[in-house]
């Protein structure tokens, strides 16, 4: 039986060569080696096709879904079936997580989530919107449903370095006209946090005050999120806590604080940062 290990470090060497110099290898491999394990044959056949789409084609989105699928399934479901027979029956994940759209922050990456873990919501900029019947029932329909049937025991909303919607609510001119369809007005959802940082910290340079907004619309959503009366009452109970957060992929730091602002970080080097207690308010419920 040949060890035949197809993950990162043949891809990484492959990389050095030219595509196809490595079909020509894999194509070699694989009529070499008859008894090669079927599993470890088909993923050669697999890259051999997306190398081979990626040299004719370009990017081929429907081949990258494919073999993205298949990769799934053969190294994770297909390798964890009671995970998958027990989430078939139900989820009672323990967060609902607030993350920006934002394609280099997702959670399950970041924070390694894995399926049944993790409800999320996903917006721009991560915001949380106030309780509100009239707008927002995408957001308000997550909560409700985390909150009162998945219960829940923590809500974590995480902000991040670089936010094109923070920069973009730092940047909505102050006279109200608009240049996007809903942009600006859904990040509007927390001009309050943008008007603290411009009376608090107009000496610093535009994007440093972004940063400072990046954390100070994670406190804001977190004060909206206590607007949600079933939220709110299970603060109150001590069933539900709250947490803000901050990934830095430029440092590679991740910060969490809780609503007394007992803040952790997880990486050595993590901007320090004045923040005040918005959140301080539900400590008494
Ligand atoms: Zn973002």
């Amino acid at each position: 039986m040949h060890n035949v290990c197809l993950t990162a470090e043949p891809r990484r060497r492959m990389a050095e060569y030219s595509y196809q110099d490595a079909i020509a290898g894999l194509n070699k491999l694989l009529s070499e080696k008859g008894d090669l394990q079927t599993v470890a044959a088909v993923r050669i056949k697999e890259i051999t096709a997306e190398l081979k789409a990626a040299e004719s084609k370009g990017f081929d989105p429907v081949e990258r879904i494919k073999s993205g699928f298949a990769r799934y399934k053969t190294e994770k479901y297909d390798k964890n079936p009671a995970l998958y027979r027990e989430l078939a029956k139900d989820q009672s994940p323990k967060f609902l997580v607030f993350a920006c759209s934002d394609s280099r922050v997702c959670p399950s990456h970041i924070l390694d989530f894995q399926p049944g873990e993790a409800f999320m919501v996903r917006n721009i900029a991560s915001m949380v919107p106030p309780y509100d019947q009239t707008k927002y029932s995408g957001a308000g329909a997550a909560i409700e449903y985390a909150a009162l049937h998945l219960k829940v025991e923590n809500i974590v909303v995480i902000g991040h370095s670089c936010c094109g919607g923070i920069k973009k609510l730092m940047s909505v001119p102050d006279d109200g006209t608009t240049s996007t369809h809903f942009i600006e007005d859904w990040v509007k959802i927390c001009l309050p946090a943008k008007s603290k940082v411009k009376s608090e910290c107009h000496s610093l340079e535009f994007d440093e005050q972004c940063t400072d907004c990046e954390k100070e619309a994670v406190n804001l959503s977190l004060k909206n999120l206590l607007t949600y009366p079933f939220v709110r009452e299970r603060v109150t109970k001590k069933t539900l806590a709250l947490q803000g957060a901050h990934y830095d992929f430029v440092n590679g730091s991740f910060e969490l604080w809780d609503k007394s602002r007992r803040s952790r970080r997880f990486a050595d080097s993590c901007l320090s940062l004045s923040l005040s207690p918005v959140i301080s308010c539900i400590e008494d419920g």
